[in-house]
């Protein structure tokens, strides 16, 4: 890349703050450090031209856990735990609110259902056994029951009798999200450039200088919001987990409205309108899931068709419009990894499947670093 004097000059010098990734928690991160530092030269530097990991590509719930999932978590986290994450997901929601205003990101407070399937006869009954106790867990936070027992009244097939409600879970329109953060990082002053791979960086005594392929420039702090391609910079603490999504052309006299989990999360669907978005099964190919390349494949799309037509629209003709995937960061843990690396080098990534939620707080914990 040859740059001019006056690119080099505007856009590279004097770089206090860069940012790399430009997802939900990485423009978090510049709006926060922003705030803070309202003379600084804060740079966001994406490898895509739009984002291209996950935040630009997820499924617009704006959600905090299901139950089998937070009963799944306080298997294998403390009670205080489990509790810190879902309070970090619920201010991170009220925050991604108040930033962007409900109507800029098109937020529907329709709220959220798990369904199980009639072969899950020992998690459905597992799930209303535990259901008060997790009530009691999260009475503090919420001031009320989160889930609630309903009879299915939405018609699904080959599934238990019941429901479980959640009316604090809403849906967003991801697209309007990150465009209404994009702007507001411009308006801030915050400069974002795409189609950038940050390739290398080395660590100088009061700077870093950081490497764009044959390029390279020096910012005083370097902080990584790269989530799913984190992998190198966190010793293998966070792994890519590719998830794979697809959205039906409109239904007619659609009755499908909210978010819909089922096992754990490892399924999910809504309603965009008329249209079923329908994404997930990763957990029937772990391995081949474990990547950073985008892509769909036949076990996967398959088996989220199957259960369109057999469970979710077992009466209803539909086509499918469009597939597509995006690429999470997960770990061993749920809690994510928001670290300083070395005296001018900084990291916030591994937000799992729950992002729209926790981004907001992980972009301010990672900026308040600094
Ligand atoms: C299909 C799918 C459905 C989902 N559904 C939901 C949901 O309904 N609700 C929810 O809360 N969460 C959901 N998630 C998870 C959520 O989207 C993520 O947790 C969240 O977007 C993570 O945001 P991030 O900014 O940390 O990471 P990302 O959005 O992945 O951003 C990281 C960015 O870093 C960039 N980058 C990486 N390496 C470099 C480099 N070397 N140089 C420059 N740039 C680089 C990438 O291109 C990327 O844009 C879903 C995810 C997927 C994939």
């Amino acid at each position: 890349m040859q740059l001019s004097w006056w690119e080099i000059n505007s856009w590279f010098t004097n770089v206090d703050y860069t940012i790399v990734g430009s997802g939900i928690t990485g423009l978090h991160t510049a709006l926060r450090l922003r705030e803070r530092f309202h003379r600084s030269k804060i740079l966001v530097l994406e490898k895509g031209p739009l984002p291209q990991g996950a935040s630009t590509k997820n499924a617009g719930f704006a959600c905090f856990g299901s139950l089998s999932e937070i009963i799944d978590d306080l298997n294998n986290h403390t009670e205080e735990e489990v509790t810190a994450l879902i309070q970090k997901r619920w201010q991170g929601l009220q925050l991604l609110r108040k930033r962007l205003g409900d109507s800029a990101i098109d937020f529907k407070p329709y709220g959220g259902y798990e369904l199980f399937l009639e072969s899950d006869t020992a998690g459905y009954e597992n799930c209303l056994r535990r259901l008060p106790f997790v009530n009691d867990v999260l009475r503090p936070l919420f001031r009320a029951d989160v889930f609630v027992k309903e009879t299915d009244r939405f018609d699904f097939k080959g599934t238990q009798d019941s429901l479980i409600f959640n009316p604090f879970e809403g849906q967003i329109d991801t697209g309007a999200m990150m465009q209404a953060l994009l702007k507001d990082a411009v308006a801030n002053n915050i400069l974002i450039l795409n189609s950038q791979t940050v390739t290398a960086y080395h660590e100088k005594n009061d700077s870093v200088s950081v490497s764009l392929g044959d390029f390279t420039f020096s910012t005083k702090k370097l902080l990584f919001a790269t989530n799913g391609f984190a992998a190198q910079l966190t010793n293998g603490a966070v792994k890519p987990a590719r998830a794979q999504v697809l959205i039906t052309e409109p239904i007619p006299n659609l009755g499908i409205k909210g978010t819909f989990h089922i096992d754990r999360g490892y399924y999910y669907f809504r309603n965009i309108g008329n249209r079923i978005l329908f994404g997930g099964a990763r957990n029937l190919d772990f391995d081949v899931e474990t990547t950073t390349d985008f892509g769909n494949t036949n076990i996967i799309q398959n088996q989220l068709e199957k259960l369109l037509r057999e469970v979710i629209l077992p009466d209803t003709d539909f086509t499918v419009a469009h597939r597509w995937s995006g690429i999470m960061g997960m770990g061993p843990g749920k809690v994510p990894v928001v670290k300083q690396l070395s005296e001018h080098v900084y990291f916030g990534v591994r937000l799992g499947g729950m992002g729209i939620a926790i981004g907001s707080m992980i972009g301010k914990e990672l900026a308040d670093l600094v």
